[in-house]
């Protein structure tokens, strides 16, 4: 097959998307220990399949269907990914493309494509076949045999969370602007690996068969995104938890990626106040423990999940997200103190305390550039919960 020349972009170390990834320490192993034991979860047992299921209760099953629909935003945002289901999947062209063969310059041009299409961070890991479902919401064995994941990741919008309580009317539309359009990249670059000749599929919430095929988090562990925190969800250094992702499958020859440590473990150890600030108690105040596998702190994802479906002031929640210390808008500031976290461990403690006393986590309603309404038997109203700042 006929190569072209490889630009020097494709081949180097240079940064590729908004974020120095590519300086982070990376390592052989994740920082959260995951055991040979991990057992394939049924997409049922998923916390709101459950909701959706009347496992978690008859008011958890009725409010499941409006929790977010509730709110005209979230309910605007919900149409879209019907319409991209064709484009997930597909036929691959049946000849390739010329291009480089070498897994490193198609890594990096597959990321070059990400950020193009506005993505804010992308990796990539090998599909590791314990990730998968075993059966889907239908019952039937979830299969997918491709050798690659690229993770594509979408910030919820530093501006609205620091605007927000976390658990308010804008809550359900933050996790679907990721979702929407960490899938809409997801379908177009599935697409243009299709046209290249190489089998790919996109993965995304409210896509083919309703949502991914497999559990998101490991691939974000071993893709280099972030590391496991307290509050049962990957955190990135520079987003925090305030992200979603979606995932293309693929047999396009990829180099992955290495996952990442800037010190989270003993910072999560110390800080508990995602723990302290979850309206519903979900997150745990002690210590990891060994979960299908994974040496976590356990998140009770029902009391999570019951919260996030039955909030009467709100749509869903994302209180711990906001309130996380490591959510903050990029500048140098916050720059240095993640390199503190990272070589200063013993100043982690006065870290957490000053985050509290600078008042970060608080709302800044300044910013808040929603109305609360709330759609009640057709009609948006005002709503009548409790609107708390
Ligand atoms: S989403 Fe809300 S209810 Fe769930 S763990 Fe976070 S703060 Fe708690
Ligand atoms: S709030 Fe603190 S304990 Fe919770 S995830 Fe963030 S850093 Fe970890």
């Amino acid at each position: 097959m006929q190569n072209q020349s490889c630009p020097k972009i494709l081949a180097g170390e240079k940064q590729l998307g908004p974020y120095p990834m590519e300086k982070l320490k990376h390592v052989d192993q994740p920082t959260t220990k995951i055991t040979e034991n991990i057992e394939r979860t049924d997409e049922k047992e998923h916390g709101f399949s459950r909701a959706e299921l009347g496992k978690l209760g008859p008011i958890a099953e009725r409010e499941y269907n409006r929790f977010c629909e509730k709110y005209p935003i979230s309910l605007a945002m919900w149409d879209i990914p019907p319409l991209l289901e064709h484009i997930a999947d597909g036929e691959v062209d049946p000849h390739q493309a010329p291009i480089p063969q070498d897994p490193e310059v198609l890594s990096r041009h597959i990321k070059s494509l990400g950020y193009f299409l506005r993505a804010n961070i992308v990796g990539v890991c090998r599909l590791p076949q314990w990730s998968l479902y075993s059966y889907n919401m239908e019952g039937e064995p979830v299969v997918c045999d491709h050798q690659f994941a690229i993770v594509i990741v979408i910030d919820q919008d530093y501006r609205t969370m620091n605007s927000s309580r976390g658990d308010d009317w804008i809550s359900c539309s933050q996790s679907f602007l990721s979702y929407n359009t960490s899938g809409f990249i997801a379908c177009m670059m599935a697409s243009y690996i299709r046209r290249l000749g190489y089998p790919a599929r996109a993965h995304f919430e409210g896509g083919p068969e309703g949502a991914y095929q497999m559990a998101v988090t490991p691939l974000l562990l071993l893709a280099g995104i972030g590391e496991m925190c307290r509050a049962g969800i990957v955190l990135n250094p520079f987003l925090g938890t305030r992200f979603k992702a979606s995932v293309v499958t693929t047999d396009l020859p990829l180099e992955p990626d290495k996952p990442v440590d800037f010190g989270l473990q003993q910072f999560c150890q110390k800080c508990l106040k995602c723990a302290r600030e979850c309206p519903s108690q979900a997150i745990p105040l002690g210590d990891k423990m060994i979960h299908n596998g994974y040496e976590v702190w356990k998140l009770d994802t029902d009391r999570c999940t019951l919260y996030r479906v039955t909030n009467q002031n709100g749509a869903a929640c994302g209180r711990c997200i906001k309130v996380c210390p490591w959510n903050k808008p990029q500048g140098w500031i916050h720059d240095m103190v993640r390199w503190m976290v990272r070589h200063t461990s013993f100043l982690d403690k006065l870290l957490i305390k000053m985050d509290d006393v600078w008042g970060y986590g608080q709302q800044d309603t300044g910013d808040k550039w929603w109305f609360d309404l709330e759609e009640v038997d057709g009609t948006l109203q005002i709503p009548e919960g409790e609107n708390r700042e």
